[in-house]
């Protein structure tokens, strides 16, 4: 049905794919689980992307040539996996235009990155009457552990607002980023509207009162360049399943000085220099933060990830992406019933388009077109003040990757139609 929808929008998809470097069909054909079930539009991809072949080949080539323990082994097989995983950590070094590789601690994923700052940097860097500002729009993982901080500490919360259109009001900004403030952490691009955040003016603001800024990255990094020394931000966090590489492996980049600073998180093996019954003396970064055995394969396969998507080019990624949404929101912005959450103009956003349709709540849209073969997400999107603020309770969110083309949006739109016909809307 989704395919028959697709095919009838053929004319508008030539004319939009064509906008872009990108061959969406052809990338298609790299994605093992698209090239096994043909029927799925897959429009989820800010929950987790789909893998090409050559992350699952690193995968298999890392278990099936590779596989030991790093940095223990006095033999070759040991030898060569940690230099597999310190080449992947110097491959997402590079990803994000970090200066050295001791810079990037791999985690299991954002909110392991978000929760290591909080962790380790916040106790030694915050106390009673200091600040941490944070926005209406993030992500409970970037809210969350600075609540686990403020209840240890002492410290406060500052909450920069959002407008109706779902973006930062930045017109307080100012007022609120005094003298108490130690960071401020913020998401890159929501999750929810897709909003991209204008990050110099938080950085211009940080840098007045000498406090850092975290980047929630998660959304970013899939679909853009993302640079570490252009953006001037002190911590950067990013999950490896959003940008085409596994679940599980995801980092965390800082400074090298505020790493150097930074006491541990965990405790326990690799991350030790000496240790007694009774006391222990830390190894450098970025093991220091790395403690146990890590997901040695996933961060090779991250490494993999890194290089399929510069293959494509992060610049023809990010011209892709910015068509699709520029399609969508034109797309359903005429859809009758149909209202986008989020900013309009299609500059202010990136990767994904969330909305609501009259009369049919956002997860019974959600399961009618799952029939069609459509899998978009509905619910808060982990953003639960976000979506309180604009009065939601739920949107429906499609969400796109170099995989998608405009076709996709066309069969989107098509099964909204069938399914307000459902609900008799
Ligand atoms: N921040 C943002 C903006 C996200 O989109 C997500 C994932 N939805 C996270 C944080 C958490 O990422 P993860 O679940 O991979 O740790």
């Amino acid at each position: 049905m989704a395919q028959a929808a697709s095919a009838s929008a053929s004319v508008a998809t030539t004319v939009a794919d064509a906008a872009t470097d990108l061959d969406p069909a052809a990338i298609r054909r790299d994605f093992p689980l698209l090239v096994a079930h043909p029927e799925l539009i897959y429009l989820d991809s800010a929950a987790t992307a789909q893998k090409p072949q050559a992350v699952l080949d690193a995968l298999l080539d890392f278990y099936t040539h590779h596989n030991a323990n790093v940095h223990r082994g006095a033999y070759t097989l040991a030898a060569d996996a940690t230099l597999a995983y310190e080449a992947a950590r110097g491959r997402i070094a590079r990803f994000v235009g970090a200066r050295d590789a001791a810079e990037v601690v791999f985690t299991r994923g954002t909110t392991e990155a978000l929760n290591l700052v909080a962790g380790a940097w916040g106790p030694a860097n915050v106390s009673a009457g200091d600040t941490i500002v944070v926005t209406e729009m993030e992500h409970h993982s970037n809210l969350v552990p600075w609540h686990l901080l403020a209840a240890r500490t002492g410290c406060r919360l500052r909450v920069v607002p959002i407008t109706p259109d779902g973006r930062l009001d930045l017109d307080g900004l100012d007022a609120l980023v005094d003298e108490t403030v130690k960071l401020i952490s913020v998401v890159h691009i929501s999750n929810a509207v897709g909003t991209v955040n204008p990050v110099a003016d938080i950085v211009a603001a940080a840098r007045r009162v000498g406090a850092k800024v975290l980047l929630d990255a998660a959304q970013s990094v899939p679909h853009r360049k993302v640079d570490v020394a252009a953006l001037g931000v002190d911590f950067l966090a990013a999950s490896g399943h959003k940008m085409l590489g596994p679940m599980g492996i995801g980092f965390l980049w800082a400074r090298a000085s505020i790493l150097a600073d930074m006491p541990p998180w965990q405790g326990g093996g690799e991350m030790i220099r000496r240790v007694t019954p009774t006391d222990s003396t830390y190894a450098d970064p970025p093991q220091r933060f790395e403690a146990g055995t890590p997901s040695v394969a996933d961060a090779v396969a991250l490494a993999a990830a890194a290089d399929y998507l510069d293959r494509l080019g992060l610049d023809a990624c990010a011209a892709h992406d910015a068509s699709l949404v520029a399609y969508a929101l034109e797309r359903l912005g005429d859809a009758p019933g149909v209202r986008i959450a989020g900013p309009l103009d299609a500059p202010s956003r990136c990767g994904s388009v969330a909305f609501t349709v009259d009369g049919v709540h956002a997860h019974d849209l959600a399961t009618l077109l799952d029939g069609d073969g459509l899998c978009v997400r509905a619910g808060h999107h982990c953003t639960m003040p976000l979506h309180t603020r604009l009065g939601l309770a739920a949107t429906a969110r499609a969400s796109f990757q170099v995989y998608n083309g405009t076709a996709d949006i066309d069969a989107l739109v098509a099964g909204i139609a069938r399914a307000r016909g459902v609900f008799g809307v």
